[in-house]
């Protein structure tokens, strides 16, 4: 029987630790069991690290339990273990740790994104849920055209999507893009692209995207701005796309980064261009595509649409 993980006390007197210890195969004291565990930690442990669990690191929110011994473990850990303390191997009954969760109450902690900035101080239980939504969180890449997990701040990501990802960046708020497509048949969730505007002094992702939408193969462009939401609804932006006398056009609010390209997709929050009516405007004999993309943005409220100077496009019923 190995009775070895048999401790319950701190050792931060470092006192045990230099005894050499000898494996027991017969059954002793208590302090012998201590010799024969040494905790990896020797230096006093913060509070802080008292209210990560254990056994998952992550930080513990009431109900917090612990076993006979006192070993804590968190709510979603215990409901895994199946009634053994994981450090121990004891049953582990529903003892709930009053005194740990009394603690954490009392304590305040900085928002952990206060090395970006964010100036907040939280009580222990309220911090985690500010830190979903604090402001100064990082962002993700915006890159849609593959999983991406670099974060940052907005000037970093710039960089970031010029150097990494090649992607093309522009000045100014008006638009006219072409996107050609040799063989318009291929309708993947692959299909995309990406470029960045910078003008009022912020940046902005404008997508284009082939894929399925119930069946039918579409395209989409629409725009996210690299900021947050509340900043985004200062602007508005529109898109045209057409041809053959007829055109489409959306007008929109950019939905902030902080919304990942896939979520907007799903919710059509963009310009819509079916199939066929994408081949219509290419012209010619279906065999390609050839959209052309126009397009501004603006600072809200709107300038008159006529002083914007932006792309040519023909009217519709001239
Ligand atoms: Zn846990
Ligand atoms: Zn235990
Ligand atoms: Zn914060
Ligand atoms: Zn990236």
């Amino acid at each position: 029987m190995d009775y070895d993980s048999i401790e319950c006390v701190s050792t931060s007197d470092g006192l045990g630790n230099e005894e050499i210890p000898h494996h027991h195969h017969h059954f002793t004291s208590s302090k012998t069991h201590n010799v024969n565990v040494i905790p990896s930690k020797i230096h006093p442990t913060s509070v802080h690290e008292l209210l990560e669990c254990p056994v998952c690191t992550n930080s513990m929110y009431p109900p917090i339990h612990q076993c006979h011994n006192g070993h804590t473990l968190c709510s979603t850990c215990k409901t895994r273990v199946e009634n053994r303390c994981p450090t121990c191997r004891q049953e582990l009954g529903d003892i709930r740790c009053l005194a740990l969760e009394k603690v954490a109450e009392s304590l305040e902690f900085p928002c952990k994104y206060f090395p970006l900035g964010c100036p907040e101080i939280f009580p222990y239980y309220s911090k985690l849920k500010h830190e979903l939504i604090c402001n100064f969180r990082p962002y993700t890449c915006p890159y849609a055209g593959s999983e991406c997990s670099v974060v940052g701040d907005i000037p970093f990501l710039v960089t970031h999507l010029r150097d990494d990802h090649k992607v093309d960046m522009h000045s100014g708020c008006t638009f006219n893009h072409r996107y050609v497509k040799s063989n318009p048949r291929e309708v993947e969730n692959a299909t995309w692209m990406l470029t960045v505007f910078n003008c009022f002094g912020q940046y902005f992702c404008l997508h284009f995207e082939a894929f399925q939408l119930s069946m039918a193969p579409v395209y989409m462009a629409f725009v996210r701005f690299m900021g947050d939401e509340e900043d985004a609804r200062n602007y508005s932006y529109s898109l045209e796309v057409g041809g053959n006398g007829r055109k489409l056009i959306w007008e929109g609010t950019p939905r902030s980064i902080r919304d990942g390209h896939r979520k907007v997709r799903d919710s059509h929050d963009g310009l819509i261009i079916q199939r066929n009516m994408a081949l219509f405007f290419s012209g010619g004999e279906r065999k390609e595509l050839k959209l052309r993309v126009t397009g501004r943005i603006w600072k809200e409220p709107p300038n008159p649409p006529d002083a914007a100077g932006g792309p040519c496009v023909p009217n519709l019923y001239t």
